[in-house]
């Protein structure tokens, strides 16, 4: 009776049934399509601000190419993948023969001849990586060379929409180089079946992050 009398007032709100509410649903997210492949750091290839990088721009020293040093002397570390500061991946005996037994096409493994049992290591397939995306960070365009001087990326990594995978047990490498300078280099990147068989291979400290799709 209160009750009513509340209601009727106005002091009360009735307890009706709320509305449905209407569910919007958000774009479909993306699916996970591959990983980018990472391992420990390790010491510069060649030096903090070296220029004796032959594969960088005499002029702006903006990294195009990465080729090996061959005084480079690799730190005795637990693991089989490496990248140095500047963007070289460097790779274990074991590691090459995991690729080798997989038969992992267009692979360039050159050896370290200070280091006997490590390699520089390239994929020279490319995975095509959506540039259009937020957090996709291109620096000031270099007009000796025509590179970004950095390109960074503050978020997921995405496939570009029209690039074809046709499997998801490969190892390939990001069309875009990531990074500044001397220390740009392409991310590699590996099918989703290729990350679990590397784990079940047993190689060791390698590390994973997501790419969408
Ligand atoms: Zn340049």
């Amino acid at each position: 009776m209160i009750r009513k009398l509340l209601e009727l007032l106005g002091l009360r709100k009735k307890s009706v049934p709320k509305p449905l509410q209407k569910v919007y649903r958000q774009a479909p997210k993306g699916k996970v399509v591959a990983k980018a492949l990472y391992g420990y750091d390790m010491e510069f290839m060649y030096g903090r601000n070296d220029i004796k990088d032959p594969g960088q721009c005499p002029i702006c020293h903006t990294s195009f190419k990465k080729v090996p040093n061959p005084d480079y002397k690799v730190q005795k570390k637990k693991g089989d993948v490496f990248c140095t500061y500047d963007g070289y991946m460097i790779v274990t005996e074991k590691f090459k023969t995991f690729c080798e037994i997989n038969e992992y096409r267009y692979l360039k493994f050159i050896p370290l001849p200070k280091s006997p049992g490590y390699y520089y290591f390239e994929a020279e397939g490319i995975f095509r990586i959506d540039s259009t995306r937020r957090h996709f960070y291109f620096g000031k365009k270099q007009e000796c060379c025509n590179q970004y001087d950095c390109i960074a990326i503050g978020g997921m990594l995405w496939k570009d929409k029209d690039f074809y995978l046709p499997t998801d047990d490969f190892i390939f490498q990001t069309d875009y180089w990531f990074g500044d300078h001397h220390n740009k280099s392409p991310l590699v990147i590996i099918g989703t079946k290729t990350a679990g068989k590397m784990k079940r291979y047993g190689l060791s400290g390698i590390y994973f992050d997501n790419v969408m799709g």
